[in-house]
């Protein structure tokens, strides 16, 4: 197996396979492939069990600035309106309510002032305030067995896409490939990664591959490719994992709970499934793992690669967990993963969305949850959240933490405009088509009226 290619894509999730559609379906360039190393796409983070499956606007994520709510906002948009295209029957993603909920005297004027001084009202023209007694008629799990003396607000949507990206990540792929200028690699790995004069080459464990772009898509491996090529020096990772609790359908939708201040990870959240009515899912946990990929042996000398052993790496490890919030937070979360005494320690997350829920009602996903790749800065020493792209010549790495999933198109979309330019003008990007064929089906607040020209919430998810 070998190949010339204008274009290679290293790393087959959702990043890679939208940055596959985008370039296959709206640019003339003449030949694509993406090399993927395990024998499906969306096999890893991307894979409907190892994310939370939140199509992230940000208007129900606390933990976001109004700032960061706008950037991410048209991402999301982007790929809502390429699943309500290509989607039709529901079979990658579901519709559910989806809110926020803030409880008692300290939250509920937090979550008020978010909704009408902070901008978020104004932002999200379907977000909407509710209180006990509408918050009860969509999540009655919610309010049942919660003190009635304690103020209930939420603020609710109707945009509660639920997405299987990985699925999402085949789709893109199978619309890509109607295009004869594109070949898809599965079970090859990307071994090595060399500049030549006019590109790079790309030594795989199934042959050698020419390209004059090449973009790195492979989530917690990136920085490795990106360091092995000279790149990156200024960045370490910390791989954080995710566990899931599961229970039955005790939610129609997703529910937030309003984020503690200074904590760089989502507060735990209960999601329904995309899948299957009958799991709700509560989580991501956040724990500290030495390795790049979940349950993978393997990855552990790649973060050790990653991690680089430099004083400035220890230096700026032992300065993001010397915080007084996060390390507490770090070492409560490794108990959750324990056999005998996690599912103990998480169950008062998850009363927090349901308060009548026992013991017996919850048991850890054996098998879900990925790792996050969250980016260390070594020169500033501390924790960046979001994802980092490395542009070099002619060659571009994303390193994907969430929000990676929701905002692959737009991501796809920049990384589009830059390839173009390094391609040095050969080729034309369609971006009015791009744009037509996604954000141009996302369902707006229709203005006449105001009401919410969108299909309504899964009547069979809210009926449950
Ligand atoms: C617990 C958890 C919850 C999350 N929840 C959400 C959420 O609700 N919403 C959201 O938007 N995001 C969420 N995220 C983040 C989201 O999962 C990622 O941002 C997204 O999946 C990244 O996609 P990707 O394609 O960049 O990376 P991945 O899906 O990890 O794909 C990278 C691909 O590269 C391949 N690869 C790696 N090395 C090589 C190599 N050498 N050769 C060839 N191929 C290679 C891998 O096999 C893999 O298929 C969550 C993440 C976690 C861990």
């Amino acid at each position: 197996m070998s190949g010339k290619y204008d274009l290679v894509i290293a790393g087959g999730g959702i990043s890679g396979a939208s940055l596959l559609y985008t370039t296959a379906k709206f640019t003339d360039i003449d030949s694509i492939a993406l090399i993927e190393k395990e024998s499906q796409l969306g096999a890893i983070n991307s894979h409907r069990t190892n994310n939370s499956q939140t199509l992230h606007f940000g208007d129900i994520e606390t933990n976001y600035t109004l700032e960061k709510a706008e950037e991410v906002k048209e991402g999301a948009e982007l790929l809502a309106g390429y699943l309500e295209n290509h989607d039709p029957d529901r079979e990658m993603h579901s519709k559910r309510s989806k809110m926020v909920l803030a409880v008692g005297d300290d939250e509920v004027p937090k979550l008020e002032s978010r909704y009408h001084d902070e901008g978020f009202g104004d932002l999200f023209p379907k977000l909407r305030p509710i209180e006990r007694d509408e918050i009860a008629d969509i999540e009655p799990k919610v309010v049942e067995g919660r003190d009635p003396n304690k103020d209930l607000l939420a603020l609710q949507t109707p945009d509660g896409y639920v997405v299987d990206y990985g699925q999402t990540a085949n789709s893109f792929a199978e619309q890509a490939r109607e295009e004869a200028s594109v070949d898809v690699y599965t079970d090859t790995k990307v071994t090595d990664i060399t500049p030549t004069l006019d590109g790079h080459t790309i030594a795989t464990d199934a042959g050698r591959f020419d390209a004059d772009a090449t973009v790195v898509t492979a989530g917690s491996h990136s920085l490795k490719i990106a360091k092995e090529l000279g790149y990156g020096e200024d960045m370490s990772l910390l791989p954080v994992a995710g566990s899931f609790f599961l229970a039955d359908d005790l939610l129609n939708g997703k529910v937030y709970t309003l984020q503690m201040k200074k904590l760089p990870f989502a507060a735990v959240h209960g999601d329904a499934d995309v899948h299957d009515d009958s799991i709700t899912r509560f989580g991501p946990t956040a724990k500290v793992v030495p390795g790049l990929e979940r349950g993978r042996l393997s990855s552990v000398p790649d973060f050790f690669d990653v991690f680089g052993f430099s004083p400035e790496a220890f230096l700026s490890y032992a300065n993001i967990m010397a915080d007084r919030i996060l390390l507490p937070f770090v070492l409560r979360n490794l108990l959750y993963d324990l056999p005998a005494i996690g599912r103990k320690q998480f169950l008062p997350h998850v009363q927090k969305v349901v308060p009548s829920v026992e013991l017996e009602d919850i048991e850890r996903a054996k098998g879900y949850g990925g790792v996050r790749p969250q980016i260390v800065d070594t020169e500033n020493k501390t924790l960046d959240m979001g994802e980092a792209k490395i542009v070099g010549d002619d060659i571009i790495f994303n390193i994907t933490p969430s929000p990676g999933a929701s905002t692959c198109l737009k991501n796809a979309m920049r990384d589009t405009h830059t390839l173009l330019e390094s391609l040095e003008g050969d080729y034309e990007f369609d971006e009015a088509a791009f744009r037509e064929a996604t954000i141009g089906h996302f369902p707006r607040v229709d203005d006449d009226d105001n009401s919410v020209a969108v299909d309504a919430v899964d009547t069979a998810a809210a009926d449950d």
